[in-house]
């Protein structure tokens, strides 16, 4: 990796800043669902045994500049000491004087939680004096919240303006599953993308035209292609507008050869709702008044078809109404053929929120490679962006002989030629095969 981690300096005596990602789930004052708190911790770990002493920030929720006390992170700070099997006290507030005080009185081996950053505005708003408030609280800065990085905020980019930043092992982790997407994918790399809209995805539409084989693609977002193809969807899910954006990367899937696999038969239903009557249909007789809800099994069937020869694979978005169970057999299925995949030695990495959760009702986020903590990071990161979070972390020292004039890790230099080459060969092959 072309960032520097924990790993390159001594954290024996200093007092870390770590930004983490406790956004999690809360319900009637306890954490729904722990595994971002879980991911974090082999960072602070590492920290605590080798004598760091560790303050965590991190937001929770969108409180807008105002202390909301269902947004207190102490439910969080009470699961993450019984992680860490050691106590984790949490202050009032992330500024003032007993603040101060508690960062300065912290030894190595203790850990000190801030409370909510975003109680106060300024977080969000990237304010400099509070970015230089937080950073007096420490020596070194570690942000390990990749599922912040696309957010420039005080503690995830104006923070390392005061001090030297690191990636936490969670970071490290996370950069280097999607790079690997990006920069030295194993071919052929099969994409499925599914979701509610096509808005927000184009990006990585467009950008990981450049890398991938096929495309499979599923949810609502379909049903803008399917427009543009000629067919009507009834009352579903549709963005018109995007229509003609839809036509043009179909062409351009065409023109650079990649193959674009779109439903052929669907489930439709008289309402989006639990009960609600349905029924299998073609492409082709999609009737007025029902709703596209699922990919039908003779798409599932060509989806896993097409998957089967796929060393590597990117997942995200449903590929129906999931929290429907009966409108949930595509992304079922489609889970449990990757998790096996998997296992099998491809390589399948799922970003997302809502594709995760579909994974974890199926308990399968321990079977597939990778499984992102970040939905909109890790989609920004597909698109070629950079993400501030990412780019304000040290650079690594280039060796001399590779050392190009500026050594980042850019995703976007995945769009220049030798990647464009790189996936010349396999891609025929797949192509050959699949026609
Ligand atoms: P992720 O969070 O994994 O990135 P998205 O947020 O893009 O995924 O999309 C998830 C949502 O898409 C789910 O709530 C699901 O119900 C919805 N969805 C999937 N298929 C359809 C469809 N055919 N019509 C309407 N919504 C759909
Ligand atoms: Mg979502």
């Amino acid at each position: 990796m072309q960032k520097q981690t924990v790993r390159d300096f001594d954290p024996q005596g200093k007092r870390v800043l770590v930004r983490v990602d406790f956004n999690v789930p809360i319900e009637d004052g306890r954490v729904k669902d722990d595994s971002r708190i879980r991911a974090a911790v082999p960072t602070i770990k590492y920290l605590l045994e080798h004598g760091a002493a560790v303050i965590l920030m991190s937001h929770l929720g969108r409180p807008k500049g105002k202390v909301v006390e269902s947004m207190r992170l102490r439910p969080v700070a009470q699961r993450l000491s019984a992680l860490l099997a050691r106590p984790v006290p949490i202050t009032g507030d992330p500024l003032g004087i007993g603040t101060r005080d508690a960062a300065a009185r912290l030894k190595p081996g203790q850990v000190l939680m801030l409370e909510n950053l975003r109680f106060h505005a300024e977080e969000e708003a990237n304010d400099d004096e509070y970015a230089k408030t937080l950073a007096k609280y420490g020596d070194v800065f570690v942000n390990d919240a990749f599922g912040t990085a696309h957010r420039a905020h005080a503690s995830t980019v104006g923070i390392a303006k005061y001090l030297p930043a690191y990636a936490g092992l969670l970071m490290e982790r996370e950069i280097e599953a999607m790079s690997s997407l990006l920069e030295s994918v194993k071919h052929p790399f099969a994409a499925v993308i599914g979701g509610a809209k096509v808005s927000g995805k184009l990006g990585v539409l467009n950008n990981l035209m450049e890398v991938v084989n096929t495309f499979l693609i599923g949810g609502g977002m379909a049903n803008t292609f399917l427009v543009a193809q000629g067919y009507s969807v009834g009352k579903s899910l549709l963005e018109r507008d995007l229509v003609d954006e839809a036509r043009d990367i179909l062409e351009k899937a065409e023109i650079s050869g990649t193959e674009f696999l779109l439903p052929s038969d669907v489930v439709v239903a008289k309402e989006v709702t639990r009960g609600a009557e349905h029924k299998i249909v073609p492409v082709t007789k999609i009737p007025n008044s029902w709703s596209v809800v699922d990919i039908g099994p003779q798409t599932i069937e060509a989806f896993i078809q097409a998957l089967e020869p796929a060393k590597t694979v990117f997942w995200n978005g449903p590929l129906g109404v999931f929290e429907v169970p009966t409108f949930g057999d595509g992304t079922r299925s489609i889970a449990r053929y990757l998790a096996a995949r998997a296992e099998k030695g491809a390589t399948v990495i799922v970003g997302g929120g809502d594709s995760v959760a579909a994974l974890k009702e199926l308990d399968l986020t321990d079977r597939m490679t990778h499984i992102s903590t970040g939905g909109g990071a890790s989609l920004e990161f597909l698109e070629g962006r950079e993400l501030p979070g990412i780019s304000v972390l040290l650079d690594r020292e280039l060796e001399p002989a590779k050392a190009p004039a500026k050594g980042r890790a850019k995703a976007a230099s995945s769009k220049t030629g030798p990647n464009a080459s790189a996936k010349g060969p396999a891609k025929s092959a797949a192509k050959a095969g699949a026609k």
